[in-house]
């Protein structure tokens, strides 16, 4: 296994970081936490869990396996959304005793979606809490996980509150990331890397993307973690592993891998972007829109149609990555500024109207 350093708080983790929100059977308590120990075995040392992940079964599994790890020889990181200074200690409390640990190592602020709510989360005293708790020993490291785009995820990390970012990047979505991976780099912040996968569409597209894998890659699944592994600003990535076979996959696809040079990720980046006709790549040139359309957003979701998916796909990405309802779309008045701008000269107002349409 490789291990990266993560900031500077002095702890190495492993490449490829478990994420526990894809167990099949949850209530299976102690098959599910053989899946975290077979992990751990393997040389994984990050475990990445949530209260309401799994039918909120996930920090029990992992509490179960932890009790049998050597506790020195794993990091576990929970979350809580909340911005309430209350709710915030409540939830901390609960993932301790479920989790079986005396501090977590790493504790989130959980989802950041929208420019104002570090604000929210400072306003409710979710924050102060989390950095007592700190103070306390109940916390190792407070981190923050955020859906931003660009120049907002770097506002959030320059708040110089956290330790660490988890955030959605992959070889379909770089480009809402670039800004805030740099940001982080600069500050010497650590990554956490959320659906390295793009939520499965990677794997379920292997030959629309076959152009991503390189000689060297068994798959446009392995070629899609090594481009993640590969950024010098990624700590690790994060993997929803539902069974050990999965876990063999991403260890293979990490081992005795050299992290590909930055003009062959630069070269990947480009094909993407050449070989999507009518691909949005979030460059955000068609912002700002007068009524406000969060345009990128709603044509990332639209990406999915692109690739090959359904009006599923653009709702599911809609609603679980950018939280946005279909109807913003149709605020759009159609004065076409956005269009004139575009870099992929994309006909945006006919896909906000689709988009309205699945309503
Ligand atoms: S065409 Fe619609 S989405 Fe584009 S800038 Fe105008 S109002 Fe906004
Ligand atoms: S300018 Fe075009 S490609 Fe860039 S974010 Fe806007 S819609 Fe997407």
């Amino acid at each position: 296994m490789w291990y990266k350093p993560y900031g500077k708080t002095g702890i190495r983790l492993s490449v490829v970081g478990f994420g526990g929100m894809r167990f099949p059977r949850p209530a299976q308590l102690d098959e599910m936490a053989q899946i975290v120990v077979y992990a751990h075995n393997k040389g994984i040392n990050y475990f990445d869990t949530a209260p309401i992940y799994c039918d909120d079964r996930s920090e029990e599994i992992m509490g179960r396996a932890f009790a049998v790890m050597p506790r020195n020889t794993f990091y576990c990181s929970t979350k809580c959304a909340s911005p309430q200074a209350g709710e915030i200690r409540r939830s901390l409390e609960r993932s301790l005793e479920r989790l079986r640990v005396s501090c977590i190592d790493f504790f989130h602020i959980w989802c950041l979606l929208w420019p104002d709510e570090l604000e929210k989360r400072m306003a409710g005293g979710a924050i102060q809490t989390a950095l007592k708790a700190r103070e306390e020993g109940l916390i190792r490291h407070l981190v923050v996980s955020t859906h931003l785009a660009g120049a907002d995820i770097v506002k959030v990390l320059e708040s110089g509150y956290f330790e660490g970012v988890t955030l959605g990047y992959n070889i379909l979505n770089f480009p809402f990331r670039q800004e805030g991976l740099a940001a982080a780099q600069r500050l010497k912040l650590g990554v956490a890397t959320m659906n390295p996968l793009g939520g499965g569409l990677i794997p379920r597209n292997p030959e629309r993307l076959s152009f991503l894998k390189g000689p060297a890659d068994r798959d446009v699944t392995q070629a899609a973690l090594r481009f993640n592994i590969s950024n010098p600003a990624v700590t690790l990535a994060l993997v929803g592993f539902a069974s050990t076979h999965e876990i063999d996959q991403a260890i293979a696809a990490v081992e005795n891998f050299t992290p590909y040079p930055a003009e062959h990720s630069e070269t990947l980046k480009a094909r993407i972007s050449a070989s999507f006709n009518g691909f949005c790549t979030g460059c955000g040139y068609c912002l700002p829109c007068p009524v406000n359309v969060q345009i990128p957003k709603l044509m990332d979701a639209y990406n999915q149609k692109v690739l090959g998916g359904g009006d599923k796909s653009i709702l599911d990405r809609l609603k679980w990555q950018w939280d946005i309802a279909p109807d913003q779309a149709a605020a759009c008045t159609q004065c076409g500024q956005c269009e004139e701008a575009c870099t992929q000269h994309l006909e945006i107002q006919e896909r906000l109207a689709y988009i309205a349409s699945l309503l």
